[in-house]
C-alpha cells in the first residue's frame, strides 16, 4: 500500500480560475493552473486525515476517489479552510462515529460557533454530532501525535489575523497560510526534504497575511529542504510563468500532485 501526500487544492482563498470565470494572469488553457481550495490528504496505512475541508471538499472528494475520512486538521478557521464542513455529514453515516478534528482552541471555538450542528446533537437526536473536537495546546505544538497511526508534528505559524498550524509528517512540513515562523517553529521543520509552503504574497515587498517567496526562500536557508512546493497560489501566478521565476529547488505546487511518504 502506498503512502502519501496528496496536494487536493493548492489555490488561494478564491481558487483559480475565482467565481465568475477569473483567471487573472493565469493561462486558461493551463491545466494546471485549475487551482481549488487549500487542502492536502495524508494517506498511511488506508487512513485518510485531510487537513481542511474548504468550500471545494467536496468535489475533492470525489475528483479524487475519497471514501472514508480518518481525521481532519484544521489549520485555522478562515473560509477558504472549513466552509466544507457539512460535506462531512456523508463519511459520518457512512462511518457511524463522529469524525476526530483537531485543531487548536481559538479554531475549534471559532467552528463550534460557526457550524454548531456539527458539534452537538439537536432534535431530540436527529441530528447528531459529525464531529469530535481534540484541542491541541502548546503541550502538543513541536511534539509528536498519533493521530490514527500516524505521526503528526504540528506547529505554530502567525497569519497575522490569527495564528495557524503547520504540520509535518516524516521529512515533510506543510504550512498553509502563514506569513511568519518564529524560531520554535523554524526548529521543528529543521531537516525536512519536502516543504510545501504559502507562497501566496508572491514577489511583493512587504508581507502581509501570506508569505512571500522572497521570505521563504530565506525560510529555507535555514530549513533546508531541498524541495519546496510554493503553494496558496492566486489568480496572479501563473503555473508556466512562476517555474520559470523560482529558484532552483522551488516549484509550484498543482491539484493532485503526489508526494510519497
Ligand atoms: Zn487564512
Amino acid at each position: 500500500m502506498s503512502n502519501y501526500i496528496k496536494i487536493l487544492g493548492c489555490g488561494n482563498s478564491m481558487g483559480v480560475p475565482a467565481a465568475g470565470n477569473i483567471w487573472g494572469q493565469c493561462n486558461p488553457k493551463e491545466p494546471k493552473n485549475i487551482r481549488k481550495r487549500a487542502s492536502i490528504l495524508i494517506k498511511k496505512d488506508n487512513k485518510n486525515i485531510v487537513i481542511d475541508t474548504g468550500a471545494d471538499f467536496r468535489a475533492q472528494t470525489l475528483e479524487y476517489n475519497i471514501n472514508h475520512i480518518d481525521a481532519v486538521i484544521y489549520s485555522h478557521y478562515h473560509g477558504d479552510h472549513c466552509h466544507g464542513i457539512d460535506d462531512l455529514r456523508p463519511f459520518f453515516r457512512e462511518s457511524k462515529k463522529a469524525i476526530p478534528i483537531y485543531s487548536d482552541l481559538d479554531t475549534i471555538e471559532n467552528l463550534s460557533e460557526r457550524f454548531p450542528y456539527c458539534f452537538k446533537e439537536s432534535l431530540d437526536g436527529f441530528y447528531k454530532a459529525i464531529v469530535e473536537p481534540n484541542i491541541w495546546t502548546n503541550k502538543h505544538f513541536g511534539y509528536e501525535q498519533n493521530i490514527q497511526g500516524i505521526s503528526i508534528t504540528p506547529f505554530i505559524q502567525d497569519h497575522l489575523s490569527c495564528k495557524s498550524i503547520g504540520v509535518r509528517v516524516g521529512d515533510i512540513a506543510y504550512s498553509t497560510d502563514f506569513a511568519s515562523l518564529d524560531e520554535f517553529s523554524l526548529n521543528c521543520l529543521k531537516g525536512i526534504n519536502t516543504w510545501i509552503a504559502d507562497g501566496a504574497g508572491y514577489w511583493d515587498d512587504e508581507i502581509f497575511v501570506h508569505c512571500t517567496i522572497k521570505q521563504l526562500i530565506k525560510y529555507n536557508e535555514i530549513i533546508g529542504a531541498k524541495r519546496v512546493i510554493v503553494t496558496d497560489l492566486s489568480t496572479r501566478m501563473d503555473y508556466k510563468k512562476l517555474t520559470n521565476e523560482l529558484p532552483e529547488g522551488f516549484e509550484p505546487a498543482y491539484d493532485g500532485l503526489i508526494i510519497n511518504l
